[in-house]
């Protein structure tokens, strides 16, 4: 039943014209992975490599992506991953406000009323500041868990991020060793 809702949710993202990302992408990125996941990871979205594949996290980003969740004994079909908006900005510019509002409230928070992960890990600062509005700075409070509305919310560095600034991978992979205790917490 969840499975059939979210392919629902994916077709509709496919052919979605709700704001002005659609007239410009490739292929949209509905997002992937398991449809009963304890770990949803939410990045900020679409870059070169996803708007060509329809998938999400495929490039650079992705691949440190993959061998972070492998540190943690987990596979890119453990869990499930997704981003705030769905289709690519030209020239991976930030997204606007509106965009993230309007693809968010169509489908980001339909995707997750179905998946019900017990962790939604965000990815970079867009990705935190939907979730955690406060204002925070990521370099104060990434790592840590904080409950927002019957959700936890786990705010990261971006893997992007990391590939530019060798420090930050280091972050990362210390961050994402927290996972299974944090989750252990939760469970
Ligand atoms: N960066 C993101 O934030 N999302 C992707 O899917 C790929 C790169």
């Amino acid at each position: 039943m969840a499975v059939a809702n979210l392919e629902t949710i994916t077709k509709e993202i496919n052919t979605c014209q709700r704001c002005p990302l659609g007239a410009g992408r490739s292929h949209a990125v509905p997002g992937e992975g398991n449809p009963h996941p304890e770990l949803v990871f939410v990045g900020e979205g679409p870059g070169q490599t996803e708007d060509q594949t329809g998938r999400p996290f495929v490039g650079a980003a992705g691949q440190f992506l993959e061998e972070l969740l492998a540190l943690i004994h987990l596979k890119r079909s453990d869990v499930f991953i997704t981003n705030v908006v769905k289709c690519r900005p030209p020239q991976n510019r930030d997204p606007k406000p509106s965009e993230i509002d309007t693809c968010t409230r169509l489908y980001l928070e339909k995707q997750l009323a179905m998946l019900k992960p017990k962790i939604i890990v965000t990815l970079g600062r867009h990705a935190m500041a939907y979730f955690l509005p406060e204002t925070f700075q990521i370099s104060e409070v990434h790592g840590r868990p904080f409950r927002r509305h019957e959700r936890i919310i786990l705010p990261l560095y971006h893997p992007a991020a990391a590939l530019y600034q060798t420090s930050l991978a280091d972050t990362l992979r210390k961050d994402f060793s927290r996972i299974p205790r944090i989750l252990s917490k939760v469970s």
